[in-house]
């Protein structure tokens, strides 16, 4: 299915008659792949439009999602590096007025013995201020601590919008790849099976109902086979109108009835336009799976996806088989 990424984006490119250019092969890439969730929303909402895209329009898509993203990494790291220097300036003052309180201590006791009184008094007093530095200083500490656990929940948002795909809620292409990569190294690895879904004829559910429609039917498949299966099944927008899948508890055979069974009863429902009234029909998917033995994983369950299109879609086939 790289080839249809490919042409996808080629499709794209011709038929709103855009310049065939790095940065407009780079943002269409974003929003077919599903890879980048800002990019590929503000494309799909430039096609909802109506006037459709344009190359003045793709540029402003690009210059606006560098500028985004460095802009609010760049303000978390502004904020962050101005909460530490608080810190370390609380940390300095309070170590000046430890110093000083000692330094006075040691005078005001060498002064005990020729006026007691009054040297006590001083003492109090001085023990007084030192008490309220220490408190002041305490203060400006849970100041810097609370503001920087808002950092850290604003970081935890960041991180979760760049792994999460923004139509679907599912974990996006990268993070899928990541875990791929980590379950294929770790000793878990000879055990794991993946596998890729790709919705059928979901070109025509666009053409017919329009890009809308074909989002909401998109995401409705993506919540149906993610309430479909285990909770410790990866379950990924691999891009467009495809997932991926990462069964780690699970041998092919049992991976392979599991994704059966979701393709049978997805089958069985019928959709409803939501506007309209109209009905949608009937949604397919086909599936490819295989061994997650390698990095060639992947183009193994895309090719079993291969082959269970060519055999007449609405099935899922296994690698080797
Ligand atoms: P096949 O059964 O061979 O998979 O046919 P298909 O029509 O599903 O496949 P094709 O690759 O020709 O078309 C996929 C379409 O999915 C094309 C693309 O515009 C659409 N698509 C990709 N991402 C999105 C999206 O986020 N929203 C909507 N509405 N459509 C999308
Ligand atoms: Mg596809
Ligand atoms: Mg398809």
């Amino acid at each position: 299915m790289l080839r249809r990424l490919f042409d996808d984006i080629g499709t794209l490119i011709f038929s709103h008659a855009l310049t065939p250019s790095p940065c407009a092969y780079e943002v269409l890439h974003a929003y077919v792949s599903g890879e980048d969730p800002g990019t590929g929303a503000a494309v799909a909402e430039q096609l909802r439009s109506g006037q459709g895209l344009t190359d003045a329009g793709i540029a402003r898509i690009a210059a606006r999602n560098d500028a985004a993203q460095a802009g609010a990494l760049s303000r978390i790291a502004d904020a962050l590096e101005a909460r530490i220097g608080d810190c370390l300036a609380a940390v300095g003052e309070s170590r000046g007025s430890a110093e000083t309180f000692g330094n006075a201590l040691h005078v005001e006791a060498g002064r005990l013995s020729s006026d007691p009184q009054a040297t006590i008094a001083r003492i109090i007093g001085l023990t007084e201020a030192a008490v309220e530095a220490a408190r002041l200083v305490e203060a400006q500490l849970h100041n810097a601590r609370q503001e920087a656990d808002a950092l850290r929940n604003e970081l935890h948002r960041a991180r979760q919008a760049a792994e999460h795909d923004h139509l679907t809620g599912l974990p996006n292409r990268r993070s899928f790849e990541q875990r791929l990569r980590a379950t294929i190294g770790g000793t878990e690895g000879g055990k794991a099976v993946v596998a890729l879904i790709d919705i059928d004829d979901f070109k025509q559910v666009n053409d017919r109902f329009g890009h809308a429609a074909g989002d909401r039917v998109l995401k409705f498949v993506a919540a149906f086979v993610r309430a479909a299966l285990p909770r410790d099944v990866l379950l990924a927008r691999y891009g467009g109108e495809e997932f991926s899948l990462l069964f780690t508890g699970m041998s092919v055979d049992q991976a392979v009835a599991a994704l059966e069974k979701v393709r049978e009863r997805l089958s069985q429902r019928s959709l409803v336009h939501q506007e309209s009234g109209e009905s949608i029909g009937h949604i397919t998917f086909s599936a490819g799976v295989a061994k997650a033995t390698d990095e060639d994983a992947m183009t193994a369950a895309d090719r079993a996806l291969y082959a269970a299109k060519n055999r007449g879609k609405n099935q899922v086939a296994r690698a080797d088989a």
